[in-house]
Formats: C-alpha cells, sequence, structure tokens
C-alpha cells in the first residue's frame, strides 16, 4: 500500500505544486491521478518514487514513513511519456537489463523476458533495435522493462500521450489487464478524463495542487463532490 498524510510540496521558488494532499492506494488498487497540466500531478508521482522530498508531511509504503527512503530501495518501477529505451540495444537485452544489473542467470533472464514480452504482445520482435519499432510497441517495451523486476508499485506518468488516439484506446486496455492480472499496485497519471474513467479502480482529481475528489469513476462522475469535478468531469446535472 501507499499512503500520503498530508503531504505538500513548494518548491525553492515558493511554487505551490502540492497542497496538504492525504491518498491512499490499496494493494493491487489501480488509482489514477486525473486533472489539468500543472495541477500537480508528476510531483506526486515523483514524491512517491523518491525524485522528490515532501516539504511537509509524509509518504507510507507498506504502512512504513517512506520520506528519506531513497528511489532505489522503494521497489517501484516507473514508465514517463518519454519512456528512454537504449538504442544500441535489442528489444530484448533492453527488457533483460534491470535483471542483469541485479545478477540473474542468463537463462532465468531469458524466460522471464519471453514471459513479459509474450504478456505484452511483443514476443516476436525481441531480436530487433528500437528504432525498428512501432511507438506502440517501443511503450510495451518501456512496460516490460519496468515490470520486469516484478515491482511492488508501478507508477506511470502520462505513458500514453504521444501516441494517436487508436493506439492509445488500444494501449489503455491492455495496460488494464496486464497491472491486473500481475496485481501489482498502480499510480496513473492522466489528464484525459475518458482515460481516467476508463481505467481506474478509482480516480483522484487534482486542481492547483489541490485534492478535489477522491472515488470510483461512478462516484465521482454521478456525485462529483466540487462543481469544478463536475465541471471537469462534464457530470449531468
Ligand atoms: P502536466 O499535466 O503539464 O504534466 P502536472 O500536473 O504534472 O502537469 P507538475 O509537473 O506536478 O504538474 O507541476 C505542478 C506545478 O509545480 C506547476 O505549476 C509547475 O510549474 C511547478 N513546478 C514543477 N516543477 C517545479 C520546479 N522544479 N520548480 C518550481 N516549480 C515547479
Ligand atoms: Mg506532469
Amino acid at each position: 500500500t501507499v499512503a500520503l498524510k498530508d503531504v505538500t510540496k513548494v518548491f525553492p521558488d515558493g511554487t505551490v505544486a502540492v497542497d496538504n494532499i492525504s491518498l491512499d492506494v490499496n494493494d493491487g488498487e489501480f488509482m489514477v491521478l486525473l486533472g489539468p497540466s500543472g495541477c500537480g500531478k508528476s510531483t506526486v508521482l515523483r514524491m512517491v518514487a523518491g525524485l522528490e522530498q515532501p516539504s511537509r508531511g509524509a509518504i507510507l509504503l507498506d504502512n512504513e514513513l517512506a520520506n528519506d527512503l531513497p528511489p532505489r530501495d522503494r521497489r517501484i518501477a516507473m514508465v514517463f511519456q518519454d519512456f528512454a529505451l537504449y538504442p544500441h540495444m535489442t528489444v530484448g537485452d533492453n527488457i533483460a537489463f534491470p535483471l542483469r544489473l541485479s545478477g540473474m542467470e542468463q537463462e532465468q533472464r531469458t524466460e522471464r523476458v519471453a514471459d513479459v514480452a509474450n504478456a505484452l504482445g511483443i514476443g516476436d520482435v525481441l531480436g530487433r533495435k528500437p528504432s525498428q519499432l512501432s511507438g506502440g510497441q517501443r511503450q510495451r517495451v518501456a512496460m516490460g522493462r519496468a515490470i520486469i523486476r516484478r515491482p511492488g508499485l508501478f507508477l506511470m506518468d502520462e505513458p500514453l500521450s504521444n501516441l494517436d488516439s487508436g493506439l492509445r484506446a488500444e494501449l489503455r486496455a491492455e495496460i488494464s489487464a496486464l497491472v491486473r492480472e500481475l496485481g501489482v499496485s498502480t499510480i496513473y497519471v492522466t489528464h484525459d478524463q475518458a482515460e481516467a474513467l476508463t481505467m481506474a479502480d478509482r480516480v483522484a482529481i487534482m486542481r492547483k495542487g489541490v485534492l478535489q475528489d477522491v472515488g470510483t469513476p461512478t462516484q465521482v462522475y454521478g456525485r462529483p463532490a466540487t462543481l469544478y469535478v463536475a465541471a471537469f468531469l462534464g457530470s449531468p446535472r
């Protein structure tokens, strides 16, 4: 589980990016963090990953205070919008890279990579270089590399925003299916309402650093907590 307790992030220039947010993500839950550009979504994710320190408040991972835990000790996998693959390595070597770092034997690595690649529908392109793939295939490789070490928590920051709408829809369904199959808790950031409502177990809606509403898609859409949420989601009135 992940818990944020009264977390605030003020940057050195005085920008209050995150304003007193409390949020729980349960085991195996797919939480979507939704809000317009600049509302603080990436800052929340970066604090959970340990890439930024909260100015105030606590971040708990599996009920332990994690504020001072370095990123590498957090068992977290993160996928960004501009997923950086190693261009000189094959797809298979890209996915296997974290396993190699951890010292796993070649034979075991090959087996694990094949499993993950097949689950992601890229089992037949393991020998290619990233430059020989489509955008959607590259995104799948980035996801494969992120989950190969079986993280306890999966963080995704607008992973589909560089793709065309058809591919977005296809990958939405795939990502949901995959993380549910893995049973990994996930925080998925997007500014796309439809994406949030179709993928989430629960949605957390932010505005200007403040958490406005948290609930299942049915709850937040049907009974929005604030006028802002109603307008943002286009709820019927
Ligand atoms: P987007 O959808 O555009 O990615 P976001 O919701 O992810 O936006 P953040 O990147 O978390 O937003 O930024 C939240 C606020 O904090 C913005 O006003 C941004 O300008 C500001 N901000 C982000 N990083 C810094 C920084 N290092 N120093 C100062 N202000 C920052
Ligand atoms: Mg962002």
